[in-house]
């Protein structure tokens, strides 16, 4: 499905190879889905594509696509195992937004009522014409790379 080439540095390759234990809890011939080893939350569980992608924006559609299809059970048997009342699933895309491990990852983490994780983020405001302008400009590169491809 892809032909990247697995970074020897990278932890999450390294799980995938099997050169780093990992407590596996779904494999399939293009994914792997692991505990995180440092949850926020018991269950906190980790889906990779076993090919090495930097982050979402790099990733071939069709590996999306393919790890997207695995979310909703893999998020079901999670929360069911740990009994949770919700979940979270994130990805962090480069270092400023709290990526640590340069191959994309989602996370799903299990939520329980009063646990130490605080949501929201503070949201802002847009004012004057800063929301249609923003509009536009994404609009714009969504355009670029059509006529790109
Ligand atoms: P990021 O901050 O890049 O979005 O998330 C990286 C995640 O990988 C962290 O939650 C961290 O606890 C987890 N992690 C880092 N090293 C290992 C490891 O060797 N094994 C497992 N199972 N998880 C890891
Ligand atoms: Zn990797």
């Amino acid at each position: 499905m892809s032909h990247s080439v697995p970074d020897s540095h990278c932890v999450f390759c390294k799980i995938v190879r099997g050169e780093i234990p990992s407590a596996r809890v779904l494999e399939t011939a293009h994914a792997v889905a692991f505990l995180d080893i440092n949850p926020l939350n018991p269950g906190h569980t980790i889906l990779v594509s076993r090919s090495h992608h930097a982050h979402l924006g790099e990733l071939p559609e069709a590996i999306a696509a393919h790890a997207g299809s695995l979310l909703p059970r893999l998020c079901r048997a999670v929360k069911a195992a740990t009994g949770a009342e919700g979940f979270n699933v994130i990805i962090n895309n480069g270092p400023v937004a709290g990526q640590t491990i340069h191959h994309c990852h989602w996370h799903i983490v299990p939520r329980f009522a009063n646990d130490s994780i605080r949501w929201p983020w503070p949201q802002g405001k847009y004012s004057g014409d800063e929301l249609s302008q923003m509009k536009s400009r994404i609009e714009q590169e969504l355009e670029n790379a059509v006529r790109a491809e």
